[in-house]
């Protein structure tokens, strides 16, 4: 049972734990030699902290915690994909995925780490397995950074790895819109991002929206170095109304609006993802639509073949109809590229994230 009065530690930057550590009478670099125990070598127990005085990992284990979420089940693909389900003290789940970059040298592979930001998803996507379940609520920054800790210090324990760093990307892809968590998933990026602690790059980052508007133009305001990456999936409004539920509020018009605001504030090439349902978005219509719309920008499109999820009524197109629309697009100027699929057979992919046992 997590003890209400002690204090969570984990999504603390280096300062407020100097801070901490001095208010407990101690010195501040021991809180920097926390700091690194966290956010460099993935522990979470106090007593592990063989660099801190035994009289303070005890005194610490009073008054101070680090939740990092509990693995409770991991799955392998045989593509090298793994997904955890982790859960948090308050029991709430959520799953994250890592995902192999390079296959050719099983010692050198580094990862790339699909992170969940809320516990379900209100925007309710149609083809989506996690919004079936509902919303519940806000992950904190603490917990987010939490996915990342206990993800590799799990995948640390089950495979050799060359690499002292063996996840090199983050992705905001997982359960959950980012922009609806906006405050955390800044204050986590910045963690992340911490060259004294988890040290992943920002360019090495990207945030994924599904079309929150006002989250994109905050975005653009931020001076962070962060890839945005725009879940498009349709290209006129009616479909997008019926397949992106946001759109009824935030249309294409505004979407794509708030998009050139951000390139011309960031000067950074967006990503369009798309999503591709057998007979519903890869006509020749719905190609010249995109065209339309993207040829004007700083932005690359990322085909997604879909990933059947159980109970919903959508299907993966076959292979030509998937190369015929990219065909079309590639012929319109678009700089595109097919999502390989990674994780399928593990319910890992793209949209299939559910957080069940
Ligand atoms: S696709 Fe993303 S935004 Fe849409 S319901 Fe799923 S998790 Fe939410």
């Amino acid at each position: 049972m997590v003890k209400k009065d002690k204090i969570e530690l984990l999504g603390i930057g280096i300062s407020e734990l100097e801070e901490f550590v001095t208010s407990l009478g101690e010195a501040r670099f021991r809180g920097r030699q926390i700091h690194k125990w966290i956010y460099q070598k993935d522990e979470d127990s106090f007593y592990a902290m063989s660099d801190l005085p035994k009289e303070l990992r005890a005194k610490l284990d009073e008054v101070a915690i680090i939740s990092f979420p509990k693995v409770l089940k991991q799955r392998v693909s045989k593509d090298g994909t793994r997904k955890y389900l982790l859960e948090f003290p308050d029991k709430k789940r959520v799953e994250t995925v890592l995902i192999p970059q390079r296959n050719d040298n099983e010692k050198d592979i580094r990862y790339s780490l699909c992170l969940s930001t809320q516990v379900g998803c209100p925007v309710g996507c149609a083809f989506c397995a996690t919004g079936l379940n509902g919303f519940q609520r806000n992950l904190t920054a603490g917990e987010i950074v939490g996915e990342f800790l206990s993800s590799r210090r799990e995948l640390k324990k089950k495979v050799k790895l060359k690499h002292e760093q063996p996840i090199s990307n983050v992705v905001y892809m997982g359960m959950g819109e980012p922009m609806f968590n906006y405050d955390e998933v800044i204050k986590s990026i910045y963690i992340l991002n911490d060259h004294k602690g988890i040290n992943i790059g920002q360019r090495s980052i990207t945030i994924s929206t599904s079309g929150d508007v006002k989250g994109i133009e905050k975005l653009a305001l931020e001076n962070l170095q962060v890839t945005l990456a725009v879940s498009l999936h349709a290209c006129d409004n009616e479909l997008r109304d019926k397949l992106v539920p946001i759109n009824r509020k935030y249309p294409l018009e505004s979407l794509f609006k708030a998009v050139e605001f951000y390139i011309a504030q960031t000067n950074r090439r967006v990503t369009f993802e798309y999503v591709m349902l057998d007979d519903v978005n890869i006509s020749r219509k719905d190609a010249d639509n995109m065209i339309k719309l993207v040829k004007p920008l700083l932005a690359n499109v990322n085909l997604i073949p879909y990933n059947e999820v159980e109970g919903l009524p959508y299907q993966k197109p076959a292979k030509d109809k998937i190369l015929q629309f990219y065909n079309w697009l590639v012929e319109g100027g678009l700089n595109v590229t097919i999502r390989e699929e990674k994780g399928a057979d593990i319910e890992a992919a793209c949209g299939q994230l559910q957080a069940k046992r």
